[in-house]
């Protein structure tokens, strides 16, 4: 018997590589559940080649669709819970994908997160979720699928450290004044890796990073002062883990998401697929590693400082920097303002005495900091 999915966010960069995956393991797995946001068109394609029993269209409007689908933001909830699916991959880029992975871990699912926002802004309630309902999140993510990869039957008592890689983004061996004037089109070019463009941004700011630093709290129970972060421009070593011997692994291979999505799938367990290009350690050539500058990357420090403080400053942090993302998306801004306008939000309101421990709280945080993001960058 196959293990039903529900692909969430189908129609992104995640969404599309995910069903990349699911195309090669037809006989394993099958794909009851498919939920975009506005590429109506794609999502049609994606029903009509797969045949899912759920279909959401969240920016669909309000003339309800035929049998098995559903337009509106509930579509995602029930794509999450459908009773078929075993496995939700979350694809869903920024805050909107919280409610659907809470309401998956509740009724028990797999999580496979990519919504990396949904652990910055909420971890405890998800894991509260997670032990509430019986529910698992595998991560998806590149960096933290490496470190899973390489703490595999250890004991967290073993584990000293963490080491996450940064391609360091478009502008890494760029001068700070160019930095920040630079460009959408320059922001979007990344050196390694092609994803949606909230992401891509957030790769160039390295906020990409210190979200990852605080998803890597959460999944593996380590503080961030256990959590390096190291500058690898060829993104071929994605993670590693020191244990407390002095003994490192780390976990390699060509940049590619379709090896950490089929893995968050199949976890613990590993199965053949011809599909993901071999490794060849001539063909990757020289790997370099390099310190973090912490004055070209100032909104990395400001994430790093958010982890610091916890409550709901992570997701004070998160929410600033989707508006300040989305703004300069829409040339509202320039690249240099995004971690300004982060900075002056945490420095407003940083969330030092809320505790982030239930729902409306963090909800709370997310629409002050997204409305002192505002008017941070109107001023
Ligand atoms: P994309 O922008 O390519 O895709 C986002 C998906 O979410 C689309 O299907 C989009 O629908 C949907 N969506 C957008 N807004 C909403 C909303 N308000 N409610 C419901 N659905 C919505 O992003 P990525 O695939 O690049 O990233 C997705 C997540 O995965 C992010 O959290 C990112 O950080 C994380 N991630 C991505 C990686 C990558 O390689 N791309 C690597 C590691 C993590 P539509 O297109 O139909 O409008
Ligand atoms: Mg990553």
């Amino acid at each position: 018997m196959s293990v039903g999915v529900a692909v969430l966010g189908s129609t992104g960069s995640i969404g599309r590589s995910t069903l990349q995956v699911l195309a090669r393991q037809r006989e394993r797995f099958r794909v009851v559940a498919i939920t975009g946001h506005s590429n109506k068109d794609l999502l049609a394609q994606q029903a009509q080649e797969w045949k899912p029993a759920f279909v959401g269209l969240v920016n669909g409007g309000s003339r309800e669709p035929g049998a098995g689908s559903r337009n509106g933001t509930s579509c995602l909830v029930e794509a999450a819970t459908h009773p078929d699916v075993q496995i939700v991959v979350n694809g869903i880029v920024g805050a909107a994908g919280l409610e659907a992975t809470l309401a998956a871990l509740r009724a028990g699912k797999r999580v496979a997160l990519a919504n990396k926002e949904t652990l910055v802004m909420a971890g405890a309630l998800v894991a509260e979720a997670a032990r509430q309902g019986g529910g698992e999140i595998v991560p998806v993510d590149s960096e933290h699928s490496a470190v899973l990869q390489c703490v595999a039957g250890r004991r967290p008592t073993e584990l000293a450290r963490l080491i996450l890689t940064a391609s360091g983004g478009p502008f890494r061996t760029w001068e700070p004044e160019r930095v920040s004037k630079a460009t959408v089109a320059e922001a979007l070019k990344h050196p390694t890796w092609t994803m949606g463009k909230k992401i891509t941004v957030d790769s160039a700011t390295l906020v990409n990073k210190a979200l990852e630093v605080i998803e890597a709290q959460f999944l593996f129970d380590v503080s961030y002062e256990r959590i390096d972060v190291v500058i690898h421009p060829q993104s071929v070593i994605h993670g590693f883990a020191e244990f407390v011997d002095g003994s490192v692994l780390a976990q390699v291979g060509f940049p590619t998401m379709e090896l950490p999505i089929l893995y968050a799938l199949t976890y613990p367990d590993r199965v053949p697929d011809q599909g993901i290009r071999r490794f060849d350690p001539v063909a990757a050539g020289t790997l370099t590693f390099e310190a973090l500058d912490p004055h070209r990357f100032p909104a990395y420090v400001v994430g790093r400082e958010a982890a610091r403080v916890g409550g709901t400053a992570p997701a004070r942090f998160n929410a600033a920097n989707e508006v300040a993302v989305q703004l300069f998306l829409e040339e509202q801004i320039t690249f240099g303002r995004i971690a300004e306008i982060i900075e002056r939000v945490l420095a407003e309101g940083s969330g030092e005495k809320e505790e982030g421990t239930s729902l409306e709280e963090v909800l709370a945080a997310d629409a002050d900091a997204r409305r002192l993001a505002r008017e941070a960058a109107c001023s």
